[in-house]
């Protein structure tokens, strides 16, 4: 365990992937769910204008990524049906690429919001995680969520997980519209937003870079690593592998 100040900590700051949540969650099952659904989605709302407006944005980002190399699927715009295929096609090529191009990850997270409100998706987080979250309730410390994943989908996540509706434990959630996880200033923003110092926050994440960058603006901050197996680094001995004992009663 690493050193912290316990009695500091007015504020525990969450990552999702790899923190709260298992990286294959997003890997087996978002992204296979927006690839399979992509299709019959575009295909329902073609006539919605923000649809539309994401197909010419992906329209704009094959071009880009022709441009710069890459050999995306062909795109043809007529007939309409074409235009649907091609987008079809597109997407599932930027999803393949792990792609974070806005009009990807507005599609996806359209379509993992009806996945999330039908039921045919639910959120997924390790067993310490609603534990501690009673624990740290109990001792009227706040929980915040910092992932790069919008807001809206961390809300659907925590609030279908095996557990239940976890939103009720969460005090806030950010997103990059703070900024970077891996920039020293989107920690300060987020102490500043809920006034709070940054000593009075623990960040935990499973990215050393973010781990880092929160330490630099003055949190505390611990590496929080699920899988130590697996993990190609030698094991960081002040790393932590579950929430469990963080922060006893
Ligand atoms: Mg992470």
């Amino acid at each position: 365990m690493p050193p912290i100040d316990e009695s500091q900590i007015r504020i525990i700051l969450l990552d999702i992937e790899g923190t709260t949540t298992p990286i294959n969650f997003v890997y087996q099952t978002l992204f296979p769910y927006a690839s399979r659904k992509l299709k019959s989605f575009l295909q329902e709302h073609a006539q919605d204008p923000e649809i539309q407006s994401s197909i010419q944005e992906l329209r704009g980002q094959r071009e880009a990524d022709e441009r710069n190399g890459l050999e995306p699927p062909a795109w043809q715009d007529h007939p309409e049906e074409a235009r649907l295929r091609s987008s079809v096609a597109f997407g599932q090529w930027l999803i393949a690429r792990d792609s974070k191009c806005t009009p990807l990850k507005t599609l996806q997270g359209k379509i993992w919001q009806h996945g999330f409100t039908g039921g045919e998706l639910s959120g997924e987080v390790y067993p310490d995680v609603p534990i501690a979250f009673e624990r740290w309730r109990r001792q009227k410390r706040m929980i915040c969520i910092y992932s790069s994943g919008s807001v809206l989908a961390q809300q659907n996540l925590f609030r279908t997980t095996a557990s239940g509706d976890l939103t009720p434990y969460i005090t806030a959630f950010f997103d990059t519209r703070v900024g970077a996880k891996s920039e020293v200033e989107s920690y300060k923003k987020i102490a500043a937003s809920l006034s709070y110092e940054p000593k009075q926050f623990l960040f935990i994440s499973d990215a050393p870079k973010e781990v880092e960058a929160a330490r630099s603006a003055g949190m505390q901050a611990i590496l929080c690593e699920r899988d130590p197996e697996s993990s190609s680094s030698r094991c960081q001995s002040d790393a932590i592998h579950s929430f469990d004992g963080l922060i006893p009663d």
